[in-house]
This record gives C-alpha cells, structure tokens and sequence, in this order.
C-alpha cells in the first residue's frame, strides 16, 4: 500500500507540475501524503537525494550563472563564489557528517531513572516551505533546501519573482530532477507566496525582509508552525583609532560594494574614531579605485541595483552635493556607483532603513563606551563588524553589543564558515542555519526514555511520602 501511494502521488504531482496557483493545496496534500510513506526517513534516500541535487545543479551550472548575470549583472565568477561554491560546500558537509548527524545522541540518565535510559532523536518536521530573496536568489534557496533534504523532509520552495531569470532556471531544475510530491519550486510572485502562507506547512524557513518576516510569523501562528526567519537590518561597521586602516578599508569596500551593497550582511553603514576618520575615507577611496577603476560605472565588476524601483529608492537617499566619492548612476544600466558620504546624525534618510546599496554613510566617535552605549537602543543588527588590535576592546564591544553575528577585523566571513550557525536576533531574525546548524533547524529533537522490565522500582507507586521526602531532600 505505501509503495502504491507512493507511486501514484509521485506521478499525479509530476503531471501537475508547471500548473501553479490552483495546484499549491494539491502539492500540498501530495507532499504530506509522501512524507507519511516514510520514504525520505532513510539515512540511504537522503544522500542519494544530496548526490542528485549536486549533479542537477553541477549539470546546470553555466546557465545558473548566465540567469544571474542577466538579473543581478554580476560577473561569472563572482556568482560562482558567492552562489554555486556554498551550495557544493554545504551538499558536501551535509554527505560527509550525514550519518552521524542523524544517529540519535545519547544523554546520561539520573540515578532514580535507572535502569532506563535517554536519548535524543532527530525527526523531521514533515512539509518544509522555504522561502528566499532576489540579492542571492540561488543560494539563498539551495542552502536552506540542502538542509531540508538532509533532514528528510519533503519542500516546497518559493524563489523571489525579481529575479524572473534564476526563478526560471530553478524551477527547470528542480522539475526535471524531483518529483514534486517531493521537492515543488513554485514560481510566481507575492500572490503565489501568499498561496503557499495560506498552506499549513510543518515549518517555515524564510528569509528576506523584517516586514514580510512579520506576515509568515503571522501566518505561522496560525497553524502553529515553527520558524525560522532570517532577516535583514543595519549592521554597522566600527573602526576604532588602534584599527589597522589599511587591512580595513580594503576588507570594508570589498563587503560593502560585492553585490553593489546587496548583501544582508554588508556593513550597511561605518562609525569611525574621529581621529582616524579622513585617512579611513582615504583608503576605503583608494581601495574602490583600485577594485573598480577610476569610471566605476564602467566596470564589469559593479553589479545592478535589482531594478527600477530599488534604483529610485536609492537616488532618493541622498544627493551628490554630500558625496565625498563617488554618485555616478544610470538609470538604463540600473547602476549606482559606489559611493560614501559623512553624515551628523541618525536624522539623515540614509538611517531610518536597510540600505541595501552601494552607499555608504559615515558616521564619527570619539569614545568606543558611548558608542557602543548608543547602540544599545537600537535594533539589533544581522552582523557587528569591530576593527581594533586591542583585545580587551575587543572583548569589550562583543560582550555589551548583541548581533546575530560578528566580525573582529572582518566584514561577513563569518558566514562563509560552515561551522558558524548564521542567523539573526531582534529583528534580524531568529533561527539559524548552515552545516550542522541547519540540521538541528530543521529537524525535530525528540526526547525518548527507553526503560527495562527487569526493574520496576516500587518506591514511585508508593502511596507513603517517604520516597518523595527523600527525592526533594536529595535532588532539589
Ligand atoms: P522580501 O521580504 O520582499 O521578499 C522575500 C520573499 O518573500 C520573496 O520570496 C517574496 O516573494 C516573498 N514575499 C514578498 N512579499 C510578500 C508578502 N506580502 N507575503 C508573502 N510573501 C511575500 O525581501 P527581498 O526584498 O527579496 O530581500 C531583501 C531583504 O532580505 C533585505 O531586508 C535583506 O537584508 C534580507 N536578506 C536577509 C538574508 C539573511 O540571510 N538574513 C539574506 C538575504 C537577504
């Protein structure tokens, strides 16, 4: 019966495939019913799913990158890094501790327990929907999908409609290599997401945007769904007076004008020790020129503002007049030079949201107490990123400051490593995925006492007090 159901589920979704709004209810049902066969629980079925998976995407590479160059305009090889080495890294961790991740983890058991004993076992949820972003729209669906797979769950995955061209290659891939009753891409925009939201799925793993996270967290309640939401937000980047200024400028230009500053995790804006402030701008300046030549706007490597909406968004921040470096756009290309201004205050519009752009506000200090002080009474950030070759300062700023994560003389590689959970906190999300990280995410801790016959301690029936005031008087 259940290879029957199997079967038949297998090829009814597969027919349906490509027939979107109407059908998500019957994916739905489709994926719950498989997921009941028990067929994706093996530790064989997982794997073998991971192997597909990364022959799909290997077979499909050029054209992955050719889509993401055609709605990001970013260079073949910087996709490659940014998008394709995370996923094969993450589908090659996940085969390689799969095993082990999965063998269910003893625990010791006290001593009024025994002869029983304790274990935690992961299980997965059941229907995962995942839900990704346009600034990294492959990885940032793939990744969490590894997960998913990795924990044997079945997914329905919904790419992000501005980038139509990656969405296009996902859903060929997946399509030709997963039975939806499976794995489903969904295409479409916000409708179909809504679509999907409406859907009871057995957890959630969204990331994209503080407001939309509060409308999944919304409908998540209503069915009680966990979640994971990763999220955006300001992250800041300090560089102290004791900061090497070299090293930092380069490492600060680089995370914040990738991806022309598409990056959930680039420094969204600087705070700079005063004395030091002009010879920071200096160098990240330098450093721009160097990446990027002295036109900017023609260099291959500046990529797109998404489109036109974000382009106006942007311009409207701030004006030319201000700009220490850089302002050059157009409107054509969808491209925004990179760019840097000082500022006074948290007043100027570039501070009252996410940048998500090639501009970068600076701000000074003169006391790292204050500052980071004054850091408290914000949202906490995604990331905190610390430039300082004081240790003690060091320790100081990562103790009285909260993040999702953190850099010391760094900007978002800490989310290039695998044995990093990445997530946010605040508002920059809750949850945490990658690696091992994304297998406790996404799967079930069952707590499991298994106990023996031979023993039945008679003391637990006992009607007299006596076990229990000996119990209180010993363990609590
Ligand atoms: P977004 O929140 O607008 O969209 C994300 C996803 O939600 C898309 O798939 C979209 O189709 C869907 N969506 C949009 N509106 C919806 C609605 N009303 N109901 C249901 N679903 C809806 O985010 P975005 O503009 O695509 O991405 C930018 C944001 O994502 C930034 O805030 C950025 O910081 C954040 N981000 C976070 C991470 C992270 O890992 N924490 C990574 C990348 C981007």
């Amino acid at each position: 019966m259940l290879i029957f159901d199997y079967f038949f589920y297998a090829s009814q979704a597969c027919k349906k495939q490509g027939v979107i709004l109407s059908n998500i209810k019957e994916i739905f049902s489709a994926q719950r019913t498989f997921f009941k066969t028990g067929a994706t629980l093996s530790y064989e079925y997982r794997f073998e799913q991971l192997h597909i998976l990364y022959d799909a995407v290997k077979k499909n590479e050029k054209d992955v990158l050719q889509a993401l160059a055609a709605d990001l305009g970013r260079t073949t090889k910087e996709s490659y890094l940014a998008e394709l080495v995370p996923v094969y890294e993450e589908i090659k961790l996940f085969k390689k501790n799969l095993k082990s991740w999965m063998r269910p983890q003893s625990v010791s058991t006290p001593i009024h327990l025994l002869p029983a004993n304790s274990k935690v076992f992961p299980e997965p949820y059941g229907v995962v929907s995942i839900f990704a972003p346009w600034n990294y729209p492959f990885q940032l669906l793939m990744t969490p999908m590894v997960g998913a797979i990795g924990t044997g769950n079945t997914m329905i995955l919904k790419g992000s409609e501005y980038a139509p061209n990656v969405q296009k290659i996902m859903e060929k891939i997946i399509a030709e290599t997963f039975s939806p009753n499976y794995i489903a891409y969904i295409s479409g925009g916000i409708e179909q997401a809504k679509s999907i939201l409406q859907e009871k799925s057995d957890f959630l793993f969204f990331t994209g945007s503080p407001r939309v996270g509060q409308i999944v967290m919304q409908a998540a309640a209503k069915h009680l769904t966990p979640v994971c939401l990763e999220l955006g937000g300001k992250c800041p980047a300090i560089v102290d007076l004791d900061a090497n200024l070299e090293i930092a400028a380069k490492r600060i230009a680089w995370a914040k004008y990738f991806n022309a500053g598409q990056t959930c995790a680039a420094p969204d804006y600087l705070y700079v020790h005063q004395s030091v402030e002009q010879e920071l701008i200096e160098k990240i300046h330098q450093e721009v020129i160097e990446t990027f030549g002295k036109k900017p706007m023609d260099s291959p490597l500046l990529a797109k503002i998404i489109n036109a909406k974000h382009f106006q968004r942007l311009s409207s921040l701030f004006s030319v007049q201000e700009l220490e470096f850089g302002g050059a756009s157009s409107v054509e290309k969808n491209k925004i030079e990179p760019s840097l201004l000082r500022i006074k205050s948290w007043e100027h519009p570039l501070m009252q949201e996410e940048i998500f752009g090639p501009i970068l506000p600076v701000l000074s200090f003169q006391n790292i107490e204050d500052l980071v002080g004054s850091l408290k009474d914000r949202d906490k950030p995604l990331a905190l990123y610390y430039f300082s070759t004081d240790s003690s300062k060091q320790d100081y700023v990562l103790q009285n400051t909260s993040s999702g994560g953190a850099c010391i003389n760094d900007c978002f590689l800490h989310l290039a490593n695998p044995n990093l959970p990445f997530g946010g906190v605040g508002k920059s999300g809750m949850g945490a995925y990658h690696g091992k990280q994304s297998f406790d995410t996404l799967s079930h801790k069952k707590s499991i006492l298994t106990n023996k016959n031979y023993l039945d301690n008679p003391l637990r029936y006992s009607k007299s007090n006596r076990f229990k005031d000996w119990i209180v008087k010993n363990w609590l």
